[in-house]
């Protein structure tokens, strides 16, 4: 089912949840374990991160350098695949422009319709290890509308097509208006809902919900949240994702830095609070960025859901 008919025909608020493919050597039966917790609160979708190939450039003899490309993950394809026959529900994969050329993303396309994929969420992607632009492979697309666009072309109803929204600017727009409109492209060429960057102040995500209905953007906007598990992730997270973190969050967290079950309550606490919220506000479905952790997250859901 497509997550656009699951978000209309939806009589109560559910959750998704995001996991990140399994570095190798990790088994089947481990991830599949690793998830189990979640089926409790019968999620209708599980989205799966893609990661390109690491590019290591690894000195010669001869002083030359010889590119080597190595893979940390198992496929998002294989753990969609693994996650579909085990617990019979939807599974989003994450498609990204970076390190694919057309003819790879067509494939891409291919192996999802086969498993009987019916969502995917089309991202440009992060830049490469060390690289401050984002450089597009020749042959590819530079923008996650151009996927978009590639998509619908490849099947133009094949896919339910999520896109990316930061509610605190994405890290390279000169400001939020313009990243906004850049949005609206995506939503132009064919995308069917927007599923946001983490955030830590619901105030935040209502006023960007409101500046993109301002722009004509009008498709479903699902909030993503995550817990705060660790006193580092203060720092981590603004660094990784370009956001912020409320004072009063950041200052209840260094006071109990040295605390960690403390800590881990904190972050819980303040996910749970702004779950509800969420809720409150008609939000029909609250989307959790696992990053590899169940524990608190399940904790949230069994709150809620
Ligand atoms: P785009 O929408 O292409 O935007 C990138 C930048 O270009 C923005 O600053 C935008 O304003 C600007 N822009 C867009 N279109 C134009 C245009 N036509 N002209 C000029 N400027 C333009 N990364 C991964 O590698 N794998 C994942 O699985 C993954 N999943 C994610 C899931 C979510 C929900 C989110 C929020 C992010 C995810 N990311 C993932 C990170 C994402 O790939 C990066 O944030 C990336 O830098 C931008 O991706 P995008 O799809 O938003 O890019």
């Amino acid at each position: 089912m497509k997550i656009s008919q699951i978000i209309t025909g939806a009589g109560k608020p559910f959750p998704s949840l995001e996991i990140v493919p399994p570095l190798r050597g990790i088994t089947k039966n481990q991830l599949l374990d690793s998830i189990r917790p979640f089926m409790e609160f019968n999620p209708p979708y599980i989205n799966v991160t893609s990661h390109r190939d690491e590019i290591e450039y690894v000195p010669q003899a001869d002083g030359s350098f010889r590119k080597v490309a190595s893979r940390k993950r198992i496929s998002e394809t294989a753990v969609c695949g693994a996650i579909m026959g085990e617990f019979h529900i939807e599974t989003v994969p994450h498609l990204i422009c970076g390190g694919a050329d057309a003819f790879q993303i067509d494939n891409l396309l291919n192996d999802f319709r086969f498993l009987g994929i019916s969502n995917l969420v089309a991202l440009r992607g992060d830049c490469l290890t060390g690289e401050k632009r984002f450089t597009p492979t020749p042959g590819g697309y530079r923008y996650a509308s151009e996927l978009v666009e590639a998509v619908r072309k490849f099947d133009s109803d094949a896919f339910c097509i999520g896109v990316a929204a930061y509610p605190e600017k994405h890290f390279e727009a000169a400001n939020l208006d313009t990243d906004i409109r850049n949005l609206k492209k995506k939503v132009d060429a064919g995308a069917d809902y927007i599923i946001t960057q983490m955030f830590f102040d619901n105030k935040v995500f209502y006023d960007f919900v409101d500046r993109c209905r301002a722009e004509g953007i009008d498709v479903p906007v699902i909030p993503g949240l995550k817990p705060i598990s660790t006193p580092k992730q203060i720092q981590l997270l603004p660094e990784a994702f370009s956001l912020d973190i409320p004072v009063e969050l950041t200052r209840e967290i260094e006071k109990h830095a040295a605390d960690k079950a403390a800590v881990y309550q904190i972050g819980q606490e303040w996910c749970l609070e702004q779950s509800r919220d969420l809720l409150a506000h008609g939000y029909k479905s609250v989307h959790y960025y696992t990053m590899g952790k169940a524990d608190n997250v399940v904790g949230i859901l069994r709150e809620l859901f």
